[in-house]
C-alpha cells in the first residue's frame, strides 16, 4: 500500500476495513511508524478499578445498574495502597476507573487525585469516570488531574442509539471530550471493536471524530459479552480486525498512546503482545486488589484477575519483552516530535 491512510476516501476506509484478514505489511508500517517516534518503548499504566457501581445502564457493560452484580468501593486509603504498591513495581501513572458513582462526588474524587500527587509528585493521574459537567472535569484539573479516558464507544449517532439508553447521548459524550481537550487535559478517546450493529461504516465515523478531536490517547478493545446484559448473547469482536485497526490509527495517529487492552488479551492468550507488534504502545496491568479484580466484570472471562499487582507486572515484562519491546519506568506523556 503506498498510499498514506490519511489521503483514502471513505469508501476506501470502509474497503480497507472490510478486509478482516491479518494483514503483515500493514501491521509492518504501522509498526515502523510506532518505532520512529516511539522506538521500542512500551509504557505501563496501573489501573486501579476503584468502585463498580454505576448509575449508567449501557447496553453491552457488565456494570449497568440494572445488572444485579455484588458491588464494591476502595476506601481512599486503598486507592493510595494501590498506588504504593504500583509505585514500588516502577509505575508513574495511574489511572482511576470506575462507573458513575454518586458517592465519589467531586470533593471527593478531588481529595483522591490531589492526596496522590501529594504523595506522588513525579507521577501522571488520569481519570476514567464518565460523562461529567464541565466544572467538575475543571475542578479535578485543578485538583492535579493530568489526563482523561472517555471512549466515545461509537461515533455514528444510530448506532450510539442502540448500545445506549435513551436518556444517553452522544452530543453530551462528545461535548464532555471536547470540553476535557480544551481544559488541557491529555484526552483518551476509542471504541469497542465488534459491538453489536457496528460496521465498517461506523468505523470510519470513528475515524473520522478522533481525526477532529485529535485525542493523545486511542484505545481500541474487542467487544466481549457480558452475562446479564442485553448483549450477552452477541459474539465476541474478532481479533484480526482490532488488530488491523490498531494499525490503521497508529498510521493514522503516528504519535497517539495506542494501548493493548485486557480485552485483547482476553479473546487471544497473546492478544497483548500482537497488539504491541500492530502499532500499540502502553499496557495497563491491574493494581486493584485481588480481592475485588472478579467483581469489576464490565465484561466475562476477564484475564489476570487473581494475579497479585508484582505477579502481573513480571509476567508483562515478559509478554513485552518476547514481542521484542521494553517497559519503560516512565510518566509516559505523548511525543510531539514530527514523524
Ligand atoms: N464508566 C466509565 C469507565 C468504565 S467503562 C466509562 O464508561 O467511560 C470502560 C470501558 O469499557 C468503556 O468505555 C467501554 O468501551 C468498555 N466496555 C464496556 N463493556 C464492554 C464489553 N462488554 N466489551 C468490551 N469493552 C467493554
Ligand atoms: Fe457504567 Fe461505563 Fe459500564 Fe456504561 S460503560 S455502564 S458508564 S461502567
Amino acid at each position: 500500500m503506498s498510499v498514506s491512510v490519511n489521503d483514502l476516501t471513505d469508501n476506501e476506509l470502509v474497503n480497507l476495513i472490510s478486509t478482516h484478514e491479518y494483514d503483515e505489511k500493514l501491521r509492518i508500517r504501522a509498526d515502523e511508524v510506532r518505532q520512529s517516534v516511539y522506538g521500542r518503548d512500551v509504557y505501563i499504566r496501573g489501573l486501579i478499578e476503584f468502585t463498580s457501581f454505576c448509575r449508567r445502564n449501557c447496553l453491552y457493560c457488565g456494570l449497568r445498574r440494572e445488572n444485579r452484580r455484588e458491588r464494591y468501593r476502595l476506601t481512599d486509603e486503598q486507592i493510595f495502597g494501590c498506588c504504593e504498591t504500583g509505585y514500588s513495581l516502577g509505575f508513574r501513572t495511574f489511572v482511576l476507573q470506575g462507573g458513575e458513582d454518586a458517592f465519589f462526588d467531586d470533593l471527593h474524587i478531588c481529595k483522591i487525585v490531589s492526596g496522590i500527587k501529594e504523595r506522588f509528585p513525579d507521577c501522571a493521574v488520569t481519570l476514567s469516570i464518565g460523562e461529567k459537567p464541565r466544572e467538575s472535569y475543571l475542578a479535578y484539573k485543578k485538583a492535579g488531574a493530568d489526563r482523561y479516558l472517555l471512549r466515545h464507544e461509537t461515533a455514528d449517532l444510530a448506532h450510539y442509539q442502540k448500545l445506549h439508553p435513551p436518556e444517553m447521548s452522544l452530543k453530551n459524550r462528545m461535548r464532555c471530550l471536547f470540553d476535557l481537550k480544551e481544559l488541557g487535559y491529555q484526552t483518551g478517546t476509542g471504541f469497542i471493536v465488534g459491538s453489536p450493529f457496528q460496521t465498517a461504516e461506523t468505523i470510519v465515523s470513528d475515524l473520522r471524530f478522533m481525526q477532529k478531536l485529535q485525542p493523545e490517547m486511542i484505545g481500541i478493545g474487542p467487544f466481549i459479552p457480558a452475562g446479564g446484559t442485553p448483549f450477552a448473547g452477541y459474539p465476541a469482536g474478532e481479533l484480526s480486525l482490532t488488530l488491523r485497526l490498531i494499525s490503521i490509527i497508529r498510521l493514522m495517529f503516528p504519535n497517539a498512546l495506542i494501548p493493548s487492552t485486557t480485552a485483547l488479551g482476553t479473546i487471544h492468550p497473546k492478544g497483548r503482545e500482537m497488539g504491541l507488534a500492530a502499532g500499540a504502545n502502553v499496557v495497563m496491568p491491574n493494581l486493584s486488589p485481588t480481592s475485588v479484580r472478579k467483581l469489576y466484570s464490565i465484561y466475562d472471562n476477564k484475564i489476570c484477575t487473581g494475579d497479585e499487582a508484582a505477579e502481573c507486572r513480571r509476567c508483562l515484562e515478559k509478554r513485552v519483552l518476547a514481542a521484542g519491546y521494553r517497559i519503560v519506568t516512565d510518566c509516559g506523556d505523548i511525543k510531539n516530535t514530527n514523524y
